[in-house]
């Protein structure tokens, strides 16, 4: 299934009225959909995947901002530091460090959101709410001069139950409001990435600044 134009204009238009951006999640789909999604405007991009990620940037260069929202592994940093725009899914203290020596190797900045695990399922990834709150307030944290922590990042259960969903979306922009409080620089923790293609439009309504859509753009995934 090719790019879904119809339901990017949609979208579009829908985040438009809370000033959200839109990350295009192309992992699996080819070099042609994501093409389709450049020619429609689009910019931002996320993928899971490393070697997926790297195989994409080499062929589109400048052309996109990408984001990584997997998991990302220590070994594999340095691979994606020098071009990454955002990486979302920052879920350790260990990875911050690894992050910020990679960056001070080529002397950039990275921007970074922590990973927070607010879903009922169970996953080794994701700090806990109370794990990002003593983050903050970590004075190691300071140190690290090569990343920038620019928000938070979550993924809500995997249920229907639009009341559930509600309640951990609006846990997690409570805590993204107590976080940006305790940051070195508030003006730049300014990023409250939630909502997927089942539930963005909850998420959009509990206060998400950026929302990371796949299937609704470009079709199922294989
Ligand atoms: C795959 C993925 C998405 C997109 O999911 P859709 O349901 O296809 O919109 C968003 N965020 C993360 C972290 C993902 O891994």
């Amino acid at each position: 299934m090719a790019f879904q134009i119809t339901e990017f204009h949609t979208i579009r238009k829908e985040l438009e009225s809370y000033n959200a951006k839109l990350i295009a999640v192309s992992k699996k789909k080819s070099i042609e959909d994501i093409q389709e999604a450049i020619d429609a405007g689009q910019k931002s991009f996320g993928e899971n995947y490393v070697q997926e990620l790297l195989d994409k940037e080499s062929h589109f260069k400048k052309k996109t901002n990408w984001h990584f929202i997997g998991h990302l592994q220590s070994n594999k940093v340095k691979m994606i530091v020098p071009f990454v725009h955002l990486i979302q899914g920052v879920d350790s203290f260990k990875l911050l460090t690894e992050i910020n020596k990679e960056g001070k190797k080529i002397n950039k900045i990275i921007d970074c959101l922590l990973q927070v695990h607010i879903a009922q399922e169970e996953t080794k990834f994701g700090f806990s709410e109370e794990e990002v709150e003593a983050l903050m307030l970590f004075p190691e944290l300071a140190e690290l001069e090569n990343i920038r922590i620019r928000g938070l990042m979550g993924m809500a259960s995997l249920s229907s139950d639009a009341s559930l969903l509600k309640k951990e979306f609006s846990s997690l922009k409570n805590l993204f409001n107590n976080s940006k409080l305790m940051s070195f620089d508030p003006d730049e923790f300014d990023t409250l990435s939630m909502g997927m293609s089942s539930d963005y439009k909850i998420a959009l309504d509990c206060g998400s600044t950026m929302v990371r859509i796949g299937s609704t753009l470009f079709g199922e995934r294989n």
